[in-house]
């Protein structure tokens, strides 16, 4: 994509969505750092619903490190994966009292260090807790930066990396949420609603999906179809009448 394109790209999702945040519910850096931990393969709507009794119960390392693995999992059973969560949870808790003084570090490699915590979690507390210029690529921005080829890749990586050089740094900080919430609720990863989408003109992706209310009905396409002429006679026919 085109200079002056991302450009236009980013203003187009900044004037839609002034300031985008997270759906993820949070108070705190450590909240969102636990919320996202369990968000892996989990929708944010379950991680919410969990994560609204259990911080209404423990909302800090110590608090959750005191309820124990046998206390904290009956708060996350709803969420995918809940026994592995629940361990690097308490694990976490337990490094962040430690080695931290129960704060959330504002460090990568002390991030990447805690159990259940990888670069793409990394970077969404950078950004989105101290507002960091990261980018974590999840599978929605994955799938747009390579529709858009504002970043092409095969890697989560690779993507990263390219969308950190293609993004310019105005809008760099707000980056992932506006892609984010754009792979959501308009680019779909089945069928993009490409007849809704606000940048579908600075869009490469072929084919783009046509707006279903318009789209010719199954019976107007026949009778297109059947008044076309189909032999090489009927065409000729056709274009003297013409
Ligand atoms: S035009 Fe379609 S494929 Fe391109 S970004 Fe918009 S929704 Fe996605």
């Amino acid at each position: 994509m085109k200079p002056a394109d991302r450009i236009e790209l980013f203003t187009r999702f900044k004037a839609a969505n002034p300031k985008p945040v997270t759906e993820l519910e949070y108070q705190t850096p450590f909240e969102l750092l636990a919320a996202v931990l369990l968000s892996a393969q989990a929708t944010d709507r379950s991680v919410n619903a969990a994560t609204r009794v259990l911080f209404a119960a423990a909302r800090t390392p110590s608090a959750i490190l005191a309820l124990g693995v046998e206390g904290l999992e009956p708060y996350l059973r709803t969420i995918g994966l809940y026994r592995s969560k629940t361990k690097h949870l308490i694990e976490t808790c337990a490094i962040l009292v430690q080695t931290h003084g129960g704060e959330v570090p504002r460090d990568r490699a002390a991030l990447e260090a805690l159990p259940g915590v990888g670069r793409k979690t990394a970077n969404v507390v950078l950004n989105t807790a101290f507002g960091e210029p990261t980018m974590a690529v999840d599978t929605h921005i994955f799938r747009v930066s390579n529709r858009l080829k504002l970043a092409l890749g095969r890697t989560p990586r690779t993507v990263e990396d390219g969308l950190m050089r293609a993004i310019p740094p105005d809008f760099l900080v707000d980056a992932h949420h506006w892609l984010i919430l754009h792979g959501r609720y308009i680019c779909k990863a089945r069928k993009p609603e490409c007849w809704r989408c606000p940048v579908s003109d600075l869009c490469p992706f072929r084919p783009k999906t046509p707006d279903p209310q318009t789209a010719d009905a199954p019976s107007t396409r026949a009778s297109v179809k059947a008044s076309r002429p189909t032999t090489p006679a009927s065409r000729r026919r056709v274009q003297s009448e013409s």
